[in-house]
């Protein structure tokens, strides 16, 4: 049974692009950057994922032909990662080759565990051979994770760095917040000291100060890094902070298939529950 869109639409900018386009043109012209996301993810035939690298091609050539300041964010078992590696690498590389052309960016996006070691194994991949258009996620939360940063940040990869949005088990990830954001400075300091244009995806006050204050103590430029959040929420919050000088993206996702993002919504706070409940009953 399909739940209807009314309970997602505070997280999910619209069931199409053709839905989601006053919003994103709206984000812009808050002189907001986005990322756009179509929403699906562990695909198991062929015949989505194919129709899926055709939505993801017309989402770059949309993009590009109606002047968006947008990249794209992918999830690689939206392109095939659990029915072939090499099937999904070639998906994968179709979208990069449109995108390196055009100058455009495509973000490979980071999922649960089981995929952490084939994500970086093939954004390693993809970066040697497409450089500056690719980038991926890396999950504070994990213990693996300072170890990957810095693999990745000697590379001069481009991550946004994140807390980690999957359940976890504890010999796999860290499950309390402090020990979380502790966790996330580390890896943000390795990232700001070694790689070009980190980006930072959180709503956390408490390391959003901490990048700011960091950066002012180490002196880089508040255009050396970037600060996303997630469409639907703290959107003031990233106009004051785009207004004060500071690089910010919104990650903006639409399509049909919203129910896992929407869960994972509502799972990691318990207030979003109330906004679902809010934007329902607004006209
Ligand atoms: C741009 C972006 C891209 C992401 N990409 C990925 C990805 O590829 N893979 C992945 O696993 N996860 C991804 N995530 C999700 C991420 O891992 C976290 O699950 C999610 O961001 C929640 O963590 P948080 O740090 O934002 O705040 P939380 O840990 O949810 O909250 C911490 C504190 O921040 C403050 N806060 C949080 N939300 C709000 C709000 N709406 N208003 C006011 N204060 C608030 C509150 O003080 C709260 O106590 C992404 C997140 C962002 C922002």
């Amino acid at each position: 049974m399909k739940l209807p869109f009314v309970l997602a639409k505070r997280f999910v900018a619209g069931e199409s692009f053709e839905e989601a386009a006053p919003k994103v043109q709206y984000l812009n012209d808050q002189n907001l950057k986005l990322t756009l996301d179509l929403l699906g993810e562990n695909v198991k035939d062929k015949e989505t994922v194919d129709r899926t690298v055709t939505a993801y091609i017309d989402l770059l050539n949309g993009i590009k032909k109606q002047g968006l300041l947008s990249s794209i964010s992918i999830k690689l078992t939206m392109l095939g990662l659990d029915i072939d590696i090499d099937y999904c690498r070639d998906n994968l590389y179709q979208l990069l080759d449109v995108a390196k052309k055009q100058d455009q960016f495509v973000r490979i996006d980071m999922e649960g565990s089981p995929y952490t070691q084939l994500t970086i194994d093939m954004f390693k991949d993809a970066f040697a051979k497409y450089g500056r258009h690719v980038g991926t996620v890396l999950q504070s939360m994990l213990h693996r994770t300072l170890d990957d940063t810095r693999d990745l940040a000697e590379l001069g990869a481009d991550i946004r760095l994140v807390k980690g949005a999957y359940k976890e088990p504890s010999d796999i990830a860290l499950q309390n917040m402090p020990a979380i954001r502790e966790a996330y400075k580390e890896c943000a300091k390795i990232l700001l000291d070694k790689t070009p244009f980190p980006r930072f995806g959180t709503h956390d006050d408490e390391l959003i100060n901490w990048v700011k204050d960091y950066t002012v103590e180490k002196n880089i430029a508040k255009d050396r890094f970037e600060l996303q959040m997630l469409y639907g929420l703290r959107e003031d919050t990233m106009i004051e902070l785009t207004k004060d000088g500071y690089k910010t993206r919104v990650y903006v996702p639409f399509g049909t298939d919203w129910f896992p993002y929407f869960t994972r919504r509502l799972m990691e706070r318990k207030e979003n529950i109330w906004f679902v409940f809010s934007t329902m009953f607004k006209k």
